[in-house]
């Protein structure tokens, strides 16, 4: 997709700090970190937002969910268990969409969000 900012970025045309990459999935660290880990996942395939998702999709978008706790383990944010099961840490994803959603790069991504609170602009 000509001027898309995420596709230059899978294309390696726009430099970005990566942590993960296979043949369908890039993941980078975002340029303004609203938190101590803030990743973000896309396909390499442009697809402009969740509303845009085909059902041939559905297989990468799997993917994008299952590499989160993959990426959230690396980066030391994963959710630990205590010994009586109480959960600590953890992580937070979020896909926004549309203007309303809080859109602003009109390429798919999933935000991966973790590291101690508060976060910026976040509760
Ligand atoms: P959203 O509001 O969900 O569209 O989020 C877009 C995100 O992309 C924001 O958190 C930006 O900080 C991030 N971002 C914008 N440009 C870049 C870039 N060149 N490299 C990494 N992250 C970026
Ligand atoms: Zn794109």
């Amino acid at each position: 997709m000509d001027n898309c900012l995420f596709c230059k970025i899978a294309a390696q045309q726009i430099p970005a700090t990566v942590v993960y990459e296979d043949d369908e999935l890039l993941a980078f660290k975002d340029i303004n970190p609203a938190a101590p880990v803030h990743l973000l996942i896309i396909p390499k395939r442009h697809i402009s937002t969740l509303s845009d998702v085909q059902p041939e999709d559905t297989v990468v978008l799997g993917k994008m969910l299952a590499l989160a706790p993959q990426l959230a383990a690396e980066h030391g944010v994963s959710v630990q268990h205590d010994a009586d099961g109480t959960p600590r840490r953890g992580y937070k994803t979020l896909i926004n969409s549309g203007p309303d959603g809080g859109q602003v790069v009109y390429h798919l991504h999933m935000h991966v969000y973790g590291g101690p609170r508060p976060w910026k602009g976040m509760h």
